[in-house]
């Protein structure tokens, strides 16, 4: 384990902070392994000494790591190669190494936070991770969304040529712009996942579009360069000359584009991404939904007529605590890569396999909603980018594991999308390159 407090606390530059945590990247002497990382730590509201003391002790037993990190390393990393996750890694802090660094970093904190809170003394453990973003380069964030069409067999007569046509994604981002929660995007997954050079780059170019038209406030795409996120009206700063102005808004969208699809064809991220959420989400919301009330009718003190309908993932006689453990995820990871799940049928699953149904729906949720870093050159105008990096710089991030008490709210969720969708006349045809 890598000794953090053998740093000094100067080591430590502030990035950013969120409403729990606070990011610092290493910029002391060249040293393995705080080279390229960030240190990230846990916030807590100004406290009084007295609860700070109980805090403490009560930290004695903290869990041996992260959630995330164990969820990463137990689970993800065996269905995505290490080489595409970020480095995580549990740190030991001690109080007094966190008040001092905390001294020397809260003057570049905004005052609006530190009114508010402050780095957590009572913690004894951080995470140390791969900084994605920091260095003399151009970080693209994207995240990518739903990236396959449903198989058909468990799908409605209503909802099966609706679903069939249009994507996931391109349904709800209609919903929501009726609802005036998002601009109307072009940008459609099933282009990016193509592996169709033209495909892939207008899904680049329909995000840049969003991008820029919403003020940078859509989701799917962020920029990055020198460590700084960027506004539409930085565009220069992705340049490794920002004072070169000879460029229009439209060269510089050039160059970005032909950079980040130099890196996209190269990479088997994409495609890995695919596979799992069309492996993982192979009924359908409709078709677990429907496996789920079959399995409860089987049960003997549910089958009669005026046993309450439990909706889908919530505790019943047969799954008395839904929410799975890191053990749950381990032996669901082996039941998914073995033969097990290649000899099921899934146009006829069994009540008998409910949970691995419910468990595998929820990851391919996880990696419906993760996102991808994109790590490239800063651009330079009037050059194209063919040139290959020595190292695949594609990075996924964001797999947390998502919880049962979800999957109620989607299925209602993915009802109303869809009906919204039927009665708004919507018609777009999204074509899904793998379908088998
Ligand atoms: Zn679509």
């Amino acid at each position: 384990m890598a000794n953090i407090l053998k740093t000094h606390q100067s080591d430590w530059k502030y990035v950013s902070e969120g409403g729990a945590t606070i990011v610092l990247s290493y910029i002391g002497p060249s040293r393995i392994p705080f080279d390229g990382k960030v240190l990230r730590l846990r916030k807590s509201k100004r406290q009084h000494p007295e609860v700070v003391d109980q805090l403490r002790d009560s930290r004695l037993d903290e869990a041996p790591d992260d959630p995330t990190i164990d969820f990463q390393s137990k689970c993800m990393a065996r269905l995505i190669p290490p080489e595409h996750l970020p480095d995580l890694e549990t740190v030991l802090l001690d109080d007094h190494w966190l008040e001092q660094l905390a001294l020397l970093q809260d003057p570049h904190r905004p005052q609006s936070r530190r009114e508010e809170d402050g780095i957590d003394f009572t913690r004894k453990k951080g995470v140390l991770a791969t900084d994605l973003i920091g260095g003399n380069e151009l970080s693209v964030e994207i995240k990518p969304k739903w990236g396959f069409l449903p198989q058909p067999a468990h799908l409605s007569l209503d909802t099966g040529p609706i679903k069939l046509r249009t994507c996931r994604f391109c349904m709800h981002n209609n919903l929501r712009a009726q609802r005036g929660q998002s601009l109307p995007m072009k940008y459609c997954p099933l282009d990016l996942f193509s592996g169709d050079i033209n495909r892939v780059s207008k899904a680049i170019s329909n995000l840049w579009d969003s991008w820029s038209k919403s003020e940078s406030t859509i989701n799917n795409l962020k920029i990055f360069a020198r460590g700084k996120l960027l506004h539409p009206s930085q565009v220069n700063e992705m340049l490794s000359d920002p004072g070169d102005t000879s460029g229009s808004l439209d060269h510089i969208k050039s160059a970005f584009t032909s950079a980040l699809l130099c890196c996209l064809m190269q990479t088997p991220v994409l495609q890995i991404l695919s596979k799992l959420q069309r492996t993982l989400d192979v009924l359908d919301i409709e078709g677990l939904s429907s496996l789920w009330r079959r399995t409860l009718s089987s049960h003997p003190s549910l089958a009669s007529e005026s046993a309450p309908a439990i909706p889908l993932g919530v505790s019943s006689p047969f799954l008395s605590s839904p929410e799975p453990n890191i053990i749950d995820w381990e032996t669901f990871i082996d039941s998914f890569l073995s033969p097990f799940s290649s000899g099921l049928d899934h146009l006829q699953p069994k009540a008998e396999n409910i949970r691995y149904y419910l468990l595998a729906y929820l990851l391919s949720a996880t990696v419906k909603d993760c996102s991808i870093i994109v790590r490239t050159d800063l651009l330079q105008l009037g050059k194209t980018s063919s040139k290959r990096k020595n190292t695949d710089s594609v990075t996924v991030i964001d797999l947390d594991p998502k919880k049962m008490d979800k999957l109620n709210k989607w299925e209602k969720l993915d009802a109303e999308i869809v009906n919204a969708y039927h009665n708004n006349g919507g018609s777009k045809i999204c074509i899904d390159a793998w379908r088998g």
